[in-house]
């Protein structure tokens, strides 16, 4: 079996989520007492969560590309960074380590074309959504079009997760205006809607609405656990 790398922290609450996903993966493929081989670095968010909202990308890039080499050097075999929106500098993160990045978009893709979806609904952070990194990767990598909602909308995802998800706090009321936004991209043509941040699973499952959820949380361990016991 393969050790898998993850860069986690961002926030912590979405990596237990992880966490256990992978072990539980582990556990369902290969039954007993197995269970995943993991180094993981995990970061204090709050300086990220500063230097993000700071636009400081290039000291966020620096923090977690010498985290990336930590994982390495504990030997990992690949590495996940645990969080959509830093993917924003994963190409940082690839250049500073020799191991291979298991790219959170590119699992995502990846479920969508299994199930043949090609018009999409993205929640994510304000950077998820509104640039290009995350985004971009689905147009132009699997051509898989990609709907946002409106800026009103994108500021109310954006702070639930900053002040609500991240300090472990699930609310009726934040859910209920989720559920609103993911109707709306729902009216808006999408076949499904993509959890792009870590922690929304906390907040929104399936059996809260009828529309087809992919959560990147679960995608992206079940893609780890899939590659950790590969040949
Ligand atoms: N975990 C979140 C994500 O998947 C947001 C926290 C962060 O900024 O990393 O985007």
């Amino acid at each position: 079996m393969k050790t898998i790398g993850m860069l986690g922290g961002m926030s912590w609450e979405s990596t237990a989520s992880y966490y256990k996903a992978i072990n539980e993966g582990i556990k369902q493929e290969l039954g007993g007492l197995h269970s995943a081989k993991i180094c993981m670095y995990s970061v204090d968010f709050d300086q990220i969560e500063k230097l993000q909202h700071q636009g400081n990308w290039a000291a966020t890039a620096e923090i977690l590309s010498a985290a990336a080499q930590s994982v390495e050097a504990g030997g990992a075999d690949f590495l996940l960074i645990c969080t959509n929106t830093m993917h924003k500098v994963a190409p940082e993160i690839e250049k500073a380590i020799s191991i291979p990045l298991l790219h959170i978009a590119d699992a995502t893709a990846e479920r969508l074309l299994e199930n043949n979806i090609k018009r999409v609904g993205l929640l994510g952070t304000r950077f998820t959504m509104e640039e290009d990194f995350y985004k971009g990767r689905l147009i132009d990598k699997y051509t898989i079009d990609v709907v946002v909602p409106e800026s009103d909308e994108q500021e109310i995802v954006h702070n639930v997760i900053y002040s609500e998800l991240c300090l472990g706090k699930v609310t009726d009321r934040s859910r209920l205006k989720y559920l609103s936004i993911i109707n709306e991209l729902y009216a808006k043509g999408a076949e499904a809607v993509i959890l792009g941040c870590t922690e929304i699973a906390l907040l929104v499952q399936q059996k809260h609405t009828s529309v087809p959820l992919y959560d990147t949380t679960e995608i992206h361990a079940s893609a780890a656990v899939k590659l950790a016991i590969s040949i």
